[in-house]
């Protein structure tokens, strides 16, 4: 698997030629997008024999610009027939912004200075200067990043930079849970000590609530003035958004560590999917929104790079299953989960948490073999903060050796 990370630079830039450049290509895709349209076609190979020739006989740029075009276009036009399938209205697609979108072969970057060449057409070329922060700087000179594909837009140049990320462990024990508004809550079960766990999202609910409130009192003073309006209320989302990002960082960051040091996979609902019949829909407008799909994204990523497997799961039944008897409610659950069945009752969050654990359990035979769960044992215990397990040492402790201690992690008692 390839980790990816975009490093965005902003440059004001005003070279005639690289805008003529971003008209160009503009104008490319979507003549693309009209040729891919006309004879039904859906791989690159297929659009560059219908349609390269003509392109390139009329548009007198770099020629690898072309067939990033095409790759653009395609990916536009897969949007539109997703659109289609799902009957929504869409309309024949249309590339409406300036932009370029250029494979690493095609431009060049000197990593230590930051200026940038790229070329127009023939020799021609245009040189930027990037500026280079610290952080960029960290990532460019560290040579297992390499450089993948360069977007320009009017404003900006951003250098996507990919790493082959290692191979995720075997992992020892699991570390699982349900996506809540503002927590992840669930278990951690096959270490010595399994635990209810509960990772707050650091108020990132109280953020985004305070937001809204001050988004709304803001069209309201300024409805007069719908210019003023407009660019404070952007402020204030991206505000909003950067505040939110900050916490979500820090969480995903201190469960990567802790799950790297008990050497855990980490279980998520696949957020692709949809819980049958387990929450309102109404729960589910606010549970989409998108601080639940950057958290997750943040987890993978992270995890990715740290070699920390991830496990998604489907989500269905997971709030209305009892994980000790199996019994399911159709009914709407509380706050606490309550079986109908055996006397089993536990917070509705961490309850979720263990369901989606024992549905990995049940799919995945590298995890069912490192890892017993039985939920009845953590019964009466109290939820902890991921904060106080690492502070236990959990996140800090040393690296076991090996095999012995994954023996250990499999027989150990009480599991
Ligand atoms: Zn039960």
């Amino acid at each position: 698997m390839q980790a990816h990370r975009a490093l965005v630079f902003h440059v004001a830039w005003q070279e005639p030629q690289l805008a003529w450049l971003l008209a160009e290509f503009r104008l490319i895709v979507n003549e693309s997008i009209r040729a891919a349209l006309k004879e039904e076609i859906r791989s690159r190979v297929r659009l560059a024999r219908a349609a390269y020739a003509d392109l390139s006989a009329r548009h007198f740029i770099h020629k690898k610009y072309i067939s990033s075009a095409f790759e653009v276009a395609l990916s536009i036009l897969k949007a539109h027939r997703r659109r289609l399938r799902k009957r929504k209205k869409s309309s024949v697609p249309y590339m409406r912004r300036l932009m370029l979108r250029a494979d690493n072969q095609s431009y060049w970057l000197d990593r230590d200075e930051g200026r940038i060449r790229i070329p127009i057409r023939g020799t021609e070329g245009v040189q930027l200067q990037l500026p280079l922060s610290n952080w960029h700087r960290s990532i460019l000179s560290d040579p297992s990043w390499e450089l993948g594909s360069l977007t320009v837009v009017p404003g900006s140049i951003i250098v996507v930079v990919r790493q082959e990320a290692p191979l995720p462990y075997e992992p020892r024990s699991a570390i699982a849970l349900d996506t809540n508004e503002d927590s992840l809550d669930g278990v951690i079960a096959g270490r010595d000590s399994p635990a209810l766990l509960t990772i707050p999202l650091d108020g990132v609910r109280n953020v985004q609530a305070t937001h809204f409130r001050r988004r709304r009192k803001l069209a309201q003073r300024k409805a007069r003035d719908r210019r003023v309006a407009r660019r404070l209320l952007r402020r204030e989302g991206r505000r909003e958004r950067n505040r939110v990002r900050q916490r979500l960082h820090n969480v995903s960051k201190s469960l990567i560590e802790f799950a790297q040091a008990d050497h855990s996979a980490i279980v998520l609902e696949d957020l692709t999917l949809h819980g049958a019949g387990g929450r309102s829909r109404k729960m589910n407008r606010r549970l989409s929104s998108w601080p639940r799909g950057l958290i997750h994204h943040l987890i993978e990523y992270k995890a990715a790079l740290a070699g920390v497997p991830v496990i998604k799961v489907n989500p269905a039944w997971t709030s209305k299953t009892c994980p000790v008897c199996g019994a399911r409610r159709r009914d709407r659950v509380g706050k606490d989960f309550v079986c109908l069945m055996c006397d089993w009752e536990m917070d509705r969050q961490i309850n979720a948490g263990m369901n989606i654990l024992k549905t990995a359990l049940a799919s995945n035979e590298a995890l069912a073999r490192a890892v017993r769960f039985q939920p009845g044992a953590l019964r009466d215990d109290v939820v902890s903060p991921l904060y106080d397990l690492l502070r236990e040492g959990g996140g800090a402790r040393e690296e076991p050796s090996g095999a012995e201690s994954q023996a250990e992690a499999v027989t150990s008692p009480g599991l």
